[in-house]
């Protein structure tokens, strides 16, 4: 494994001014590059037009951006049978190849951090730091991907039988198709793309319409590090045309899912279905929702709890699986956390993503509509403490606290998907954890305390897939937090960790008499 040592990607650091000058130029030079463009389908290692194009716009200004294809039926099947006919081959292909691949996509991908950077910026609305982030997720995920991939090249030692030679290894699936969401459009899909080809399988990418640039972009990226281009199809469109139809098609033989809650249970439940022809049972990864809590407890360093919830909160306007959307505190310092949150929430600027700004808008206006109704039930059922309104018509939801929240409360329970957070007084630390797990979810989760029973009892009973003491809940790394929840948010297919490939594999006993 000449890959070894690992380290994480570094984030740019734009405090410097000559990297927020290279940042700010990059804007400028996206703007002169893609703006206007229109971009096509890949089917078996063509550039193909579609049916017409739709137009993605900036969330932040409503600025049309670049256009997009509509996949056709009869395209959408050809896909599928490229990324059928592609596998023949590169099921077969070394894995070394793959790996290498993967290794120059990483440095291809350092040289352009700042226009990927402002690529996302531009369709989901991330601020500098955010989209930073998670470009650099993506690094990471190029080199874990290359070392995972010759790591389960390798097979698992059996016990051994006297007169047998005995091997097990793992082979891939087949047509893996991944279906991705807005809000982390390059390291969500990256994921679970790479997983799918560092296994050896080939792949159907319908990426969100609200981001497929990010998407797009990645992919040839790939190709120029070598990736033969008939391995990936990529496809945009309506949901009639992408949704149910490559969900049921018969040729796939995986679906790799990230998003809601109601697309992933119809997704998981659809695939249940053998059609005619298909000769296996699907295979289904779908990671949804959360609702995920931060519990502090009265000996916790208040401040860095206060910090981490706010970010965890207020980061990208709360659009993350992962966001903190429930405070639970000790009713001893429940005020005095209160108020430093508060604090840290009074100082966000709104403005431009691509200034940089705090935070800026939600996704779209219906989501921004959405998050109103949220806003407008809690005012009756708890006490609005910040926020909570906004200019109808107006993208922009300010972060919204609400304090004396009963576990009962759809606010409580419900993922809103937004700059919500709600606060609910524990009688003690144990009930605290208690107020966690009463949710569906079981995504990510975060524990202060400063002592060490407590920390112990927080890691048995603390009823999520991603625990995290003493920090904030949000940003999982690459190779370092494997990711992925408990309950209904999902499969627990934990990307970025050792088992993730296991997912997209199958596995073979050979046994081979002397
Ligand atoms: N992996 C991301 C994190 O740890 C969250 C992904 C998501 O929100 O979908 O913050």
């Amino acid at each position: 494994q000449g890959f070894l040592p690992f380290e994480h990607e570094p984030y740019s650091n734009f405090s410097d001014e000559t990297v927020a000058q290279k940042q700010r130029a990059a804007f400028d030079e996206v703007r002169r590059r893609y703006v206007g463009q229109t971009f096509p389908l890949f089917i078996g290692g063509q550039e193909v037009e579609g049916e017409g194009t739709f137009t993605v716009t900036n969330p932040a200004t409503g600025e049309a951006l670049w256009h997009f294809q509509n996949v056709t039926p009869e395209q959408r099947d050809a896909a599928v049978a490229a990324a059928k006919s592609a596998f023949e081959s590169w099921q077969h292909s070394d894995p070394f190849q793959r790996a290498s691949i993967f290794k120059r996509a990483a440095q291809l991908l350092r040289a352009r951090r700042a226009e990927f950077n402002a690529v996302m910026t531009l369709e989901n609305g991330k601020n500098w730091a955010e989209a930073d982030g998670e470009v650099a997720e993506s690094v990471d995920h190029f080199e874990v991907f290359a070392r995972e991939t010759l790591r389960w090249a390798e097979g698992k030692p059996v016990y051994p039988m006297p007169d047998e030679h005995v091997t097990m290894h793992y082979e891939p699936l087949g047509v893996v198709v991944t279906i991705s969401p807005w809000n982390f459009p390059s390291a969500i899909p990256l994921g679970m793309g790479l997983g799918a080809l560092a296994a050896g399988n080939t792949v159907v990418w319908k990426p969100a319409s609200e981001t497929p640039l990010s998407s797009w972009l990645m992919i040839e990226l790939l190709f120029e590090a070598g990736l033969p281009r008939n391995t990936i199809q990529f496809l945009t469109g309506s949901d009639e045309v992408l949704g149910d139809a490559l969900v049921d098609h018969k040729d796939v033989r995986m679906i790799a899912f990230t998003g809601s809650r109601e697309i992933g249970c119809r997704i998981y439940e659809r695939a249940a279905k053998v059609q005619p022809g298909q000769k296996w049972l699907k295979r289904v990864m779908a990671e949804m929702g959360g609702k995920d809590a931060t519990v502090v407890c009265a000996d916790a360093d208040l401040d860095a709890a206060a910090l981490g919830i706010a970010q965890a909160a207020f980061g990208y306007s709360g659009q993350k699986c992962s966001a903190c959307s429930r405070a639970i505190v000790e009713d001893s310092v429940y005020d005095e956390v209160l108020e430093k949150v508060l604090a840290h929430a009074r100082k966000l600027r709104a403005g431009l993503p691509e200034d940089n700004a705090d935070y800026g808008p939600v996704i779209h206006q219906g989501s921004a509509e959405r998050i109103r109704s949220y806003l407008d039930a809690g005012k009756q059922s708890a006490r609005l403490l910040l926020g909570g309104d906004f200019e109808a018509g107006s993208p922009v939801v300010p972060p919204t606290i609400f304090g004396e929240v009963e576990s009962s409360d759809p606010l409580f329970q419900e993922e809103i998907f937004g700059p919500v957070l709600t606060f609910t007084r524990a009688r003690d630390w144990q009930h605290a954890i208690e107020l966690a797990n009463d949710s569906d979810y079981g995504l990510t989760g975060s524990f202060y305390s400063l002592d060490p029973a407590k920390i112990a009892e927080a890691r048995r009973r603390f009823h999520v897939g991603n625990l995290y003491v003493n920090r904030k809940c949000t940003g999982a790394m690459s190779g370092t937090h494997a990711f992925g929840g408990y309950g209904m948010s999902g499969t627990n297919a934990k990307v970025g960790g050792p088992d993730y490939l296991f997912w997209f594999l199958q596995t073979k006993t050979t046994a081979q008499k002397y």
